[in-house]
């Protein structure tokens, strides 16, 4: 596995492999690599000739107050990982190298970037889409893959693609989740055992919703649903509710039904301190 720092690098690195004939999957990631990276890792190295992972903490997706410098890095635990994998590029770009003096240009999917995670983190999926893009013209990949973790980022990552005319293949992949039900998440060594209870609460609620829907033969009332989940987790200990939405699974608007095309989509705060989000289908 090579690791390279420089557009100029990944670029000529992929150019020289599309030369080649061969096709290139990127796997766009913060680092602090768990087995849900790993998943995408690997599923990439089943679709493509090669694996570019890009591992770059992006700045301008944090908010004021948000945990930038708290959010894990180290570069030699998740190269070894990567290696593991058989990734063949670890991209890992300087904050200097992606954002030059006299940067100034955003991308913006709008309607879909202002509800859920949006709502809560004003400009995070402009900073979102704006690191991705520029990702895609740096690495020219054929395909990138994402996680459905992020639902939410995953339908505007599918948008722009299409509204700007991007030359990619956007897939998506299965949630990874601990085998409490957790799904994983880099955030999640913020946790403490004393807030395992607490981080399940959004399993629990997924849960409910599947159970719900079941027993009300495939479809019910969404906002009463939404607020029995509600009243579940903020009755946990140490559990805030963020949001919790029952939406289309595409256009990720409120339904009035929750059926086999809703998306439950939820984020809690556990002790003040780690913001989880969490999705799942409800049939
Ligand atoms: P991150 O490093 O958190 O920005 O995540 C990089 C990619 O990994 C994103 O596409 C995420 O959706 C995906 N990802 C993160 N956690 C998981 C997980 N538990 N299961 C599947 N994909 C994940």
């Amino acid at each position: 596995m090579k690791l390279v720092t420089t557009v100029s690098q990944v670029r000529q690195q992929v150019r020289a492999w599309h030369d080649e004939g061969l096709t290139v999957a990127l796997v766009p990631t913060m680092g602090w690599f768990h087995e849900g990276h790993l998943s995408l890792m690997r599923t990439a190295g089943h679709q493509a000739d090669r694996v570019v992972v890009s591992l770059f903490v992006n700045p301008i997706q944090f908010g004021e107050g948000e945990d930038l410098d708290s959010y894990p890095r180290d570069l030699e635990r998740d190269s070894e990982m990567a290696k593991t994998v058989g990734v063949d590029v670890l991209y890992s770009p300087t904050v200097d190298e992606m954002y030059p003096a006299g940067f100034q240009s955003m991308v913006r999917v709008r309607d879909l970037s202002m509800g859920l995670c949006g709502g809560s983190r004003p400009g995070h999926f402009d900073g979102v889409c704006t690191v991705v893009c520029k990702l895609f013209n740096q690495v020219e990949p054929d395909k990138a893959f994402f996680g459905e973790k992020d639902y939410q980022q995953l339908a505007i990552i599918r948008r722009m693609v299409i509204d700007l005319d991007m030359d990619v293949e956007v897939l998506g992949c299965p949630i990874v989740r601990e085998e409490s039900g957790l799904a994983m998440s880099s955030r999640n060594v913020h946790l403490r055992d004393e807030d395992q209870d607490a981080s399940l609460s959004l399993m629990r609620g997924i849960d409910h919703g599947r159970k719900r829907v079941a027993a009300a033969g495939g479809s019910i009332d969404a906002a009463e649903l939404v607020g029995e989940i509600e009243k579940q987790i903020e009755t946990t200990p140490g559990c805030r509710v963020d949001y919790v939405r029952i939406v289309d699974c595409d256009s990720l608007v409120d339904v009035k039904t929750a059926d086999k095309n809703s998306r439950l989509i939820l984020a809690v705060k556990v002790a003040d301190r780690v913001r989880l989000i969490d999705n799942g289908s409800l049939v």
